[in-house]
């Protein structure tokens, strides 16, 4: 079995990860989703389990307490966290493991495990990505305003990640993301075995 790894995808709200996250997982049978949890309550359309574990503020910090979150960060008002056990489960069974996360969770974990994999997520302008927070038609003013004053924060720190995609056109961005997937997935380090596989111990 080649060792799998973890993957952390992030970029500003409205730039397009879910979109090219769910295409990844869908597209990639050794990629798995980690489904973080949050304190923020569902929108229309989205499935408890699937998109997220939706679980209340209280519960939320008693997670924290019995630290059961490989990292958590409070974004925009809400608690946001990654579930430590899915994630060793996922590694150790061979898998990718997909985080989509924002920026403080991402350099927490590439703190404390620097081997993870991190991409960021670009829009072709900041106006762009504004129009499709609208579009999205899922936040109020103020919370788009929110998400809008954030994101030139997050940008800011695009220089700690290893690989940037620039998501204008969404199959380009996809194709983008998945060569530097596949690279990865290429490194000597992630396959087990591989001089016993040709030489069976012959030099
Ligand atoms: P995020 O998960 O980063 O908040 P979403 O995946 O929800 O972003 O995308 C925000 C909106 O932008 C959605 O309405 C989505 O359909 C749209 N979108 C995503 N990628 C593109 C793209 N390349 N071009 C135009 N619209 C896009
Ligand atoms: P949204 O509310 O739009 O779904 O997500 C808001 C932000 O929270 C996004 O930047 C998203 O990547 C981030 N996020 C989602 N899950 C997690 C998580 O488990 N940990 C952290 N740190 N951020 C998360």
């Amino acid at each position: 079995m080649d060792l799998g790894f973890l993957l952390i995808v992030s970029g500003p709200s409205g730039v397009g990860k879910g979109t090219v996250c769910k295409d990844l997982i869908e597209s990639d049978k050794d990629i798995v989703f980690s489904v973080s949890s949050t304190s923020r309550k569902p929108r229309e359309g989205e499935v408890d389990g699937i998109n997220y574990n939706f679980i209340s503020k209280e519960d939320f910090e008693t997670k924290i307490e019995k630290g059961e979150f490989l990292e958590h960060a409070f974004v925009h008002t809400n608690y946001y966290g990654t579930s430590k056990e899915f994630v060793e489960k996922g590694i150790n069974s061979g898998k990718i493991v997909l985080l989509e996360i924002d920026v403080q969770g991402a350099l927490q974990v590439k703190d404390k495990h620097p081997e993870v994999i991190t991409v960021f997520i670009l829009p072709p302008s900041m106006e762009e990505l504004e129009r499709r927070i609208v579009d999205r038609d899922t936040e109020t003013q103020a919370e788009i305003d929110k998400r809008m004053s954030n994101a030139y924060k997050e940008i800011d720190l695009v220089d700690k990640y290893d690989y940037f995609v620039v998501n204008d056109n969404l199959e380009a961005a996809i194709d983008n993301i998945k060569s530097i997937i596949n690279a990865e997935k290429h490194r000597v380090v992630r396959k087990n075995n591989i001089k016993e596989e040709y030489l069976g111990g012959r030099k």
